[in-house]
């Protein structure tokens, strides 16, 4: 928590707004969708609320399919199954991790050809880092199909805008001169965007384990202020204009509490410390660990600048002599907790038999790739620490 979240927590609990709506809701939602880079904002239970509550409002039905990043968290491909239609995979690329957008295109036409259209994309942008919306985009307008971006793990990453955030920020640890000349221009001469803010609509999530956090919720935000305006009906229960207790749809109870608002809105203040502490981190341990041989760090694909949420490594066991599996034990027997990139899921039990295009990108990431501690309080001791268990595994191979 920052300097702020306890003093509005504390004038919630003088207002006695005790309720899952309220003035500090009300702001919360102003102060994200500036944030966020949309028009609107509707503050909700969980980002996985909000991706259900996006499905609903393209009225995605049983059988339909939809499209989805395979390299990602299950919730974001969980609420396609709750309105019973189909997922649909699409693997990731090499420079971002993220939707390779070509596999995309193949997808839709493959689709397209079968006689199953896809009713939406769900796009994430992982791990910090913004997916290449440019082409993501392009390819969806050019069929006419919605896109919803999962930016569960990218607020305050940016799509190009590099040089923007640079100035805004104090510490900056990718020097320009990392780009090549025409990239850097690209990159400087072009507004950011945030990812979330592009395609019909985004989702954030405030759970614990994110960059800023309200216990637990999420948010919908869209320039579209009538698909705001319905999942704030939607999400308290669908309840008519009437002064009885009316109701003509299934409604939901997905609001967020007037409490954790004000948790949020302390948090969006200090998102950009957040920012800056996940990217020391990252420039830590890149500077610790970057000459270890089969060692690579996750790309920052240079349309853009990632927060680096999580530091995220891949250990090749033909180069290294060791592997993913035998660092992340290594860290586990010090009590350092390390996990396995993403599990595709397309390879998840739960998603077993679904259509995927491509997978091996993503299933060698899942295979080689490791999460290193990454919270934005890490101590420089406890950095030393992770690198040192790190180091070992390279030292003692045979
Ligand atoms: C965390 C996360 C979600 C879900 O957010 P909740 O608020 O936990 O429901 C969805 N997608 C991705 C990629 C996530 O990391």
């Amino acid at each position: 928590m920052g300097p702020d979240e306890l003093g509005l927590v504390q004038e919630t609990f003088a207002s006695n707004w005790i309720a899952p709506v309220g003035p500090q809701v009300d702001a919360f939602e102003q102060e994200l969708a500036a944030r966020a880079g949309t028009k609107s904002a509707a503050v909700l239970s969980s980002g996985t609320a909000a991706l259900h509550l996006a499905l609903r409002w393209l009225g995605v039905q049983q059988g339909e399919e939809v499209l989805c990043s395979t390299l990602t968290f299950s919730a974001s491909a969980n609420p396609i199954l709750y309105e019973r239609a189909v997922p649909v995979f699409v693997d990731s690329d090499e420079r971002s991790w993220n939707m390779d957008p070509a596999r995309l295109a193949e997808a839709i036409e493959d689709g397209m050809r079968r006689g199953k259209k896809p009713k939406a994309v769900i796009l994430v942008h992982l791990y910090g880092q913004s997916a290449d919306l440019d082409p993501i985009v392009a390819t969806c307008a050019q069929h006419e199909i919605p896109l919803i971006e999962d930016a569960a793990e990218a607020l305050g990453a940016v799509y190009f805008g590099r040089e923007e955030a640079q100035k805004s920020q104090k510490k900056e640890d990718i020097p320009p001169s990392a780009l090549s000349p025409q990239l850097s221009a690209i990159s400087s001469s072009r507004p950011g965007v945030a990812p979330g803010s592009v395609g019909l609509c985004g989702i954030h999530s405030f759970n614990g384990n994110k960059i800023i956090t309200t216990s637990s919720g999420g948010a919908l935000v869209s320039n579209d202020a009538k698909l705001i305006e319905k999942a704030k009906f939607w999400a308290t229960q669908a309840r008519d204009p009437a002064p009885h207790y009316q109701h003509s749809e299934v409604g939901f109870n997905y609001r967020m509490s007037n409490v954790l608002a004000a948790i949020g809105r302390g948090q969006l203040r200090v998102l950009d410390q957040r920012v800056d502490a996940r990217r020391a981190n990252c420039a830590y341990y890149q500077k610790h660990l970057g000459d270890l041989r089969g060692l690579n760090f996750m790309p920052e694909a240079e349309y853009g600048r990632s927060t680096r949420w999580l530091t995220c490594v891949t250990i090749d066991p033909a180069i290294s002599g060791t592997d993913r599996e035998a660092v992340r034990l290594a860290l586990a027997d010090e009590n350092i907790e390390a996990r396995p990139v993403w599990k595709p899921m397309h390879l998840q039990p739960i998603f077993a038999g679904t259509r995927c295009y491509g997978g091996a990108v993503s299933e060698r990431l899942f295979t080689d790739g490791l999460c290193l501690p990454s919270g934005s309080n890490l101590t420089e001791t406890e950095l030393e620490r992770v690198v040192s268990v790190v180091r070992k595994a390279w030292k003692s191979r045979s």
